[in-house]
């Protein structure tokens, strides 16, 4: 039994991406028919609710796009697609005051008002605009009350499973989805489709995102003919927690902030190591960290659970829990003292680089899909 759905566009994927692209879209034409279709649920669903640390973006006096996108620039080792990182260096600022002035976010400030940015590794200017150490919740969660507001129709615990290219093979015709709670098909027809169901690199044994990104919006893209680059480009977040085997809360994440506000890595018998790798030490950008630690690790100065410590000690567990509460409850929950003890860490991944060819409008070779 095959249902039948008519929109104007399709957004596949309840992130970030996904619902700034239906408030977008409304407000370019309040008389569009917008719809977004979920693999869980509208908002709650996806990495965008986990994001910790903050959202880059260049505001202050001192700062500039120029350097943001040579801090991105260099950081990718000169690989990254230069009008893309152009593209998202220029509108973080614009995409920030949305984020505040008209969506209700309200991010952490200085004493003058000013928005606060964090320290993050490979930064030339501290420039992570943040809500404590849980900006992901604020950012979703007033996103999904705007969204609510709207009249959006949804298709939340439906997963999409095909691209359907129209009869002339062309342009895209629409998608096939599965409702989740029914068992049955679902046609969405549209005139315009957004591929908004991100990377996520579940496969690895350690990993960070949510477990509903299985990287099956690349795959459809794939079967329909289209090209994916930088693939092999995933991201190792340096410190993932190790809490043992049996707990999924292994492989999540201990926030960047963490080695930007000074933390220290030490090996098993409790040395620091990353001075022998990179001046910058544990500020040096997620790659060499990561692969510093992995080092560490084969040449077996781990820790009784095979991984390596963050230490936060040094720098006053009073000021630790102040400016880490997130992260201090979260070990807490798994029986570690992070502002005044050690806590065991391993590289876990992290974040797809990589993704479908398109241009700076995200436009990809198949007509209708973006
Ligand atoms: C733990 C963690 C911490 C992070 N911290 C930061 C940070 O501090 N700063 C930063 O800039 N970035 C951070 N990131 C990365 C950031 O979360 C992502 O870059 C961003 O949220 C991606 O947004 P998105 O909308 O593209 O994808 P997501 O928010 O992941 O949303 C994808 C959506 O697609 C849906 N979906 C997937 N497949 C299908 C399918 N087949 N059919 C239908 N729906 C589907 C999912 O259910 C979900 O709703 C972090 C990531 C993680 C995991």
């Amino acid at each position: 039994m095959l249902e039948w759905h008519d929109t104007d566009i399709l957004i596949l994927g309840s992130g970030g991406a996904g619902l700034f692209a239906a408030l977008h879209a409304l407000q370019a034409n309040p008389a569009l028919r917008v719809t977004v279709a979920v693999k869980g649920l509208l908002g709650k669903s996806g990495c965008t609710r986990m994001v910790q640390g903050g959202y880059n973006v260049s505001l202050h006096p001192g700062d500039s796009v120029e350097r943001h996108f040579m801090d991105t620039v260099v950081g990718g080792k000169w690989l990254p697609d230069q009008a893309l990182a152009w593209r998202l260096c220029a509108t973080a600022p614009e995409r920030v005051q949305e984020l505040e002035n008209e969506i209700g976010c309200f991010f952490d400030r200085n004493p003058d008002g000013t928005l606060h940015g964090k320290a993050f590794a490979g930064q030339s200017f501290d420039r992570t605009v943040h809500k404590g150490d849980l900006t992901g919740i604020e950012i979703i969660n007033r996103l999904m009350e705007q969204v609510w507001a709207r009249p959006v129709e949804r298709l939340e615990e439906h997963r999409a499973l095909a691209l359907i290219p129209a009869s002339d093979g062309a342009s895209l015709s629409g998608v096939l989805l599965v409702d989740m709670r029914s068992g049955a098909f679902r046609f969405v027809r549209a005139r315009a489709v957004l591929l908004a169901t991100g990377g996520g690199p579940t496969m690895y044994r350690y990993h960070t995102p949510s477990g509903d990104k299985s990287m099956d919006g690349l795959a459809m893209a794939l079967r329909v003919g289209l090209g994916l680059r930088d693939m092999e480009m995933v991201q190792f977040h340096p410190t993932g927690l190790l809490a043992g085997q049996e707990t999924r809360m292994t492989g999540t994440v201990l926030e960047e902030g963490l080695r930007g506000a000074g933390g220290y890595l030490l090996d098993g018998a409790g040395r620091r190591f990353m001075l022998d790798y990179d001046p910058r030490g544990e500020r040096a950008t997620r790659d060499i960290v990561s692969r510093a630690m992995y080092a560490e690790m084969r040449k077996g100065n781990t820790t009784p659970g095979g991984g390596l410590y963050i230490q936060m000690s040094h720098l006053g567990p009073d000021e630790v829990r102040r400016q880490f509460r997130g992260m201090v409850q979260r070990c807490a929950d798994c029986g570690f003292d992070l502002a005044g003890g050690r806590v065991e860490v391993v590289p876990t991944a992290h974040y797809l680089m990589g993704g479908v060819i398109c241009d700076e409008t995200t436009a990809t070779a198949l007509p209708g899909l973006f």
